[in-house]
């Protein structure tokens, strides 16, 4: 992949809220329950509610409109109310970067409940293929684990979204690429070839670990499959986890999506260091719960990512028992090319050497795959979410520090 970075762009075509706008809760992204009950908060009768619940759940989910002018199934009187009352804004995109190779990353900005003044960010990647395109979501500030290899982990603040904050990721992303009804694509040439859906998968792969937030990330994910509206199915929305083992019991009977196990090592002495959860749920609990998770079949696998760190876990040995390991689950196996970041003490393992891994792994009958790392010029790849703001203040740091050591002779 060439290594042109576009900078952030100048957010020209999207709907942008009116400022004033921003204060007034926002109706995008809630919920047909919160919907409900912010009607009635404004006075909707009860007997009007489903009705009018659809009515938003239309314009809000379908039509992803901005406005509440433009409900015109709704009258005039209602549409003054819910406008007084209420916004439609989404997050705030404090950044867009496009990398050469088309992936999309958006740095948005978050209120922090109960204090309008202060705010948080999270990253959201958009990547498209020919027949598909596939939106990666936080579900964290942040993460509270701190797998060894991993950036999102090293964030220091942390604090779970709420269920709309994650839908609004979704809607963010198709007002930036004109995927809804009246906007004008990109014609950048790489967005899915017609016929395909613009955003036909979510992966629960940015920040954080969705299985910590359970009840944000189910809600969120009844909001984004819901046939009226977002309509992306549960079959094509995954979620990543680092293996906490009682929520993903709960997460095939309660909400069924794909799942996707973050599993990186063959044995527990190492698992323990890489993805430190272990100590608490070991692989031998973890695969358990896998083979438990309701509705596998060969045409439903859960996914095991397994990063690929130089001299660490990349042997042939290795690959042998991971085969051994999975046998038995319908599975397939994703090779993550480790993504360097600034400070981190692994190195990727070398081209060769994943091939010969991932040879063993084709012969024992797993497609595998080695998912090429997308966005690596804009930071956008697997385990370098970590916010704009966050850097920034790392390189302050560094500046102070120098400065300091500056006066010091
Ligand atoms: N917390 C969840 C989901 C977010 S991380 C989880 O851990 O599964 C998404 C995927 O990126 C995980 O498989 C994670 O292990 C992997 N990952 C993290 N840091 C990475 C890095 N630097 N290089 C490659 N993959 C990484
Ligand atoms: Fe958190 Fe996943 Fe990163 Fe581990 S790999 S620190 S669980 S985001």
């Amino acid at each position: 992949m060439s290594e042109i970075t576009m900078p952030a762009q100048g957010l020209p075509s999207a709907p942008q809220p009116r400022s004033s706008e921003a204060a007034k809760p926002s109706l995008a992204g809630l919920a047909r329950p919160a919907l409900a009950a912010a009607l009635q908060a404004i006075g909707v009768p009860d007997r009007d509610l489903n009705m009018r619940v659809a009515q938003l759940w239309h314009w809000l989910y379908f039509h992803g409109a901005t406005d509440f002018e433009r409900m015109l199934n709704i009258g005039k009187a209602l549409r003054q109310r819910l406008a007084d009352h209420y916004s439609l804004a989404r997050a705030e995109v404090v950044s867009e970067q496009i990398s050469a190779d088309g992936t999309r990353k958006w740095l948005l900005r978050l209120a922090e409940p109960g204090d309008n003044r202060r705010h948080s960010e999270v990253e959201c990647v958009y990547i498209p293929e020919a027949d598909r395109g596939t939106l990666c979501v936080s579900s964290q500030v942040g993460c509270t684990l701190t797998c060894s290899f991993c950036h999102t982990g090293t964030q220091k603040l942390v604090r779970n979204l709420t269920a709309q904050e994650i839908v609004q990721q979704l809607l963010v992303a198709r007002d930036r690429i004109g995927d809804f009804p009246g906007l004008t694509p990109p014609q950048d040439g790489w967005l899915p070839q017609p016929g395909a859906r613009f955003v036909s998968n979510i992966v629960f792969m940015g920040m954080g670990e969705p299985l910590y937030n359970f009840d944000a990330v189910a809600e969120a994910i009844a909001v984004l499959s819901d046939g009226d509206g977002l309509s992306v199915s549960r079959r094509r929305i995954t979620v990543s986890t680092s293996g906490v083992v009682p929520q993903i019991i709960r997460l095939g009977r309660e909400v069924a999506p794909m799942l996707a196990v973050s599993l990186h090592a063959v044995n527990d002495v190492l698992r323990d260091q890489l993805v430190p959860l272990n100590k608490k749920y070991p692989i031998r609990d973890l695969l358990d719960a896998c083979r438990a998770y309701p509705g596998l079949s060969n045409a439903r696998r859960i996914t095991f990512e397994y990063v690929m760190l130089k001299d660490v876990n990349d042997s042939d040995a290795d690959a042998r028992a991971l085969v051994r390991l999975l046998k038995g689950i319908p599975a397939k196996i994703n090779l993550i090319p480790f993504n360097p970041w600034p400070g981190s003490r692994f190195a990727c393992s070398d081209w060769d050497r994943i091939e010969k891994f991932s040879a063993i792994v084709y012969r024992a009958g797993y497609a595998s795959p080695v998912r090429t790392p997308r966005g690596r010029d804009i930071l956008a790849a697997c385990g370098q979410l970590k916010s704009e703001s966050e850097r920034l203040r790392a390189r302050a740091r560094l500046m102070l520090e120098a400065a300091l050591a500056l006066g010091a002779d």
